[in-house]
């Protein structure tokens, strides 16, 4: 059988890909050797400083000590049982955290169900959300991502590359207005359209669920304005409609709190998880009410690897690191810090997040405002030769999002912005 460390050394990785891996999934030109806290080296032995974080996935960078210890306890212990065959500690110590932490502080009993990926994690709040509503309907929003599974890559509102060619998609998915403040759509804007929607395409009495991130992700760093998460409850109460925070991107301490939603003081009815919450391992829940949760039929929520004991071993670490005393001000640090780097790159166009969740929105001129996705592209391609992981987002890729590890070093901070400066600057 062939070592997987002679493939690695022997065969040209970039032509093995090419040759072996659907083009479906899309790749830049960086072949991975290893990684450690905000820096990825590549097989060539190039250093990049990692502001990409695998997606979010890194909040604590990678490798971080204690997580990886917790890994090698639990693959030391067991490692798939499958909590439908027999239950395991890690499997409800990762609950038991997420119900100590659900944000709102109504101080009801919480629960949860852990499962692979985000996708997955939306797809159950749904199941979950209809079962408790014996109700349909589920509404998104303008610029959502929540998925590629079919339900969710219904919920998402990207055609390209998210959409094209993979229809029909799953019924009973409606979409609002999402605020966009930039873009002069405010909390008022959005609310009229939703009722607008309840009088023209969805009766509010057949909805289970809204569903929505408290700051888009992938629509392009889009956070809620103070009141609008607020005003959507309301509306939902009145209706009897829950209220999904997916939490998926912004979550596991990415805008300084554990949950981005505790910015906006609301109790969501079922928090979606995931990402970092693995910190590298593949893990993701829904959290919500008891009562909610256990609507569901016994065997109707589950799968076979949701919950690995390795993945929930790591979690517990990282649930427990970004809870501790002091995590939050020093995310908020450093968000300041970013803020203040990216405000005075006065580029044109916006800078905006909340904390250290942050990104730049480039446009051709402050007039127009037209999305400038060239820019975007050219300066994240800039900015690896220079060194440093970037990425893109939004609807029109024109904007620039930062996801350095909210534990990184203040001179890797600084070089990752300079190379980041020069880049905007030759591109
Ligand atoms: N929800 C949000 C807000 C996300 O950002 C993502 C992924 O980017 C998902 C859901 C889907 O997560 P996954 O890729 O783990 O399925």
């Amino acid at each position: 059988m062939t070592n997987p460390v002679e493939l690695t050394q022997h065969v040209d990785v970039r032509d093995a890909r090419e040759r072996f891996v659907s083009r479906g999934v899309s790749t830049p030109p960086i072949v991975v050797a290893a990684a450690e806290g905000a820096r990825i080296e590549d097989a060539d032995g190039r250093s990049y400083i990692d502001f990409a974080g695998g997606i979010a996935c890194q909040n604590l960078g990678h490798g971080p000590s204690e997580v990886v210890r917790a890994i090698h306890e639990q693959v030391d212990r067991y490692l798939h049982q499958c909590f439908m065959v027999g239950m395991y500690e890690p499997y409800v110590e990762v609950c038991r955290r997420l119900s100590e932490l659900y944000p709102g502080g109504s101080g009801g009993e919480y629960k949860s169900v852990l499962v692979n990926s985000g996708a997955e994690a939306v797809e159950n709040a749904v199941k979950i959300a209809r079962a408790a509503t014996g109700r349909p309907a589920v509404i998104a929003f303008d610029r959502a991502f929540h998925g590629r599974t079919l339900l969710t890559m219904t919920l998402t509102s990207k055609v390209v590359p998210y959409k094209r060619g993979f229809g029909p998609f799953a019924p009973e998915v409606y979409r609002s207005t999402a605020p966009y403040e930039y873009r002069g759509v405010g909390t008022e804007e959005a609310i009229m359209a939703l009722l607008a929607l309840f009088k023209g395409d969805v009766d509010p009495e057949s909805v289970a669920c809204v569903v929505l991130e408290p700051v888009q992700g992938e629509g392009g760093f889009v956070p809620m304005p103070p009141d609008f998460p607020a005003r959507l409850k309301e509306v939902c109460e009145e209706h009897g409609i829950l209220y999904v925070d997916d939490e998926v991107q912004a979550g596991v301490g990415r805008t300084g709190p554990v949950w981005a939603i505790e910015h906006y003081g609301i109790e969501p009815d079922l928090l979606v998880s995931g990402k970092s919450l693995g910190g590298g391992l593949p893990l993701a829940g829904v959290t919500g009410r008891a009562e909610i949760m256990d609507a569901v039929g016994v065997g109707g929520l589950g799968g076979t690897f949701g919950g690995n004991p390795v993945a929930c071993a790591a979690a517990s670490v990282v649930l427990d690191t970004v809870a501790a005393p002091g995590f939050r001000e020093r995310g908020e640090e450093l968000g300041r810090t970013i803020r203040a780097r990216l405000e005075s790159l006065n580029i044109t166009g916006d800078v905006r997040g909340i904390g250290p969740m942050l990104a730049l929105e480039l446009v051709t001129d402050d007039e127009s405002r037209t999305p400038a996705p060239e820019r975007a592209a050219a300066t994240v391609a800039a900015a690896r030769e220079r060194g440093l992981l970037l990425l893109s987002c939004g609807l029109y890729g024109n904007v620039i999002r930062l996801l350095p590890p909210l534990t990184i070093e203040a001179a890797e901070l600084d070089e990752g912005l300079d190379i980041l400066e020069a880049s905007l600057a030759a591109s």
